[in-house]
């Protein structure tokens, strides 16, 4: 994970939240990777493994615990669905999407620099929320 510092601004993401992917479409052992930003002219993100199923309070829907090792005191957190990328170069859904982020993120950030586009945060009961899916009062 690159020492990224974090967008000066956090550009709008319609790509995230209109994905259309199914719980059933992960497992437990996949690996997968929560993109982040962009370094150097490529997406880079949270490689993490998928646990087991656990609800989402931010969505209301079900999500997955995802074991990120490089999270300390964060190693274990809830994901949605709709946040997490096979790292598998063989899973066509999950690269539409991230071909699609590539396409609108890359060129926003031209530097060499990493870049934290500030799209994720994780609440304090360690539920990894999406700004789209952020709300006030959540917790
Ligand atoms: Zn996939």
């Amino acid at each position: 994970m690159p020492d990224a510092n974090r967008a000066a601004f956090i550009p709008a993401d319609a790509i995230t939240p209109e994905r259309d992917i199914t719980h059933e479409h992960f497992a437990p052992g996949d690996r997968i990777v929560v993109i982040k930003g962009v370094d150097d002219g490529t997406l880079w993100g949270d490689a993490m493994t998928v646990v087991t199923p656990s609800w989402h309070t931010p969505t209301n829907e079900d999500g997955w615990r995802l074991r990120n090792p490089e999270g300390g005191a964060r190693s274990f957190i809830t994901g949605h669905p709709r946040y997490l990328v096979h790292l598998s170069a063989h899973c066509p859904d999950c690269l539409i999407y991230q071909r699609a982020l590539q396409d609108y993120l890359v060129p926003k950030f031209p530097g060499a620099e990493a870049v934290d586009v500030g799209w994720y945060s994780i609440t304090e009961l360690n539920q990894l929320v999406h700004v789209a899916d952020g709300r006030a009062g959540i917790r």
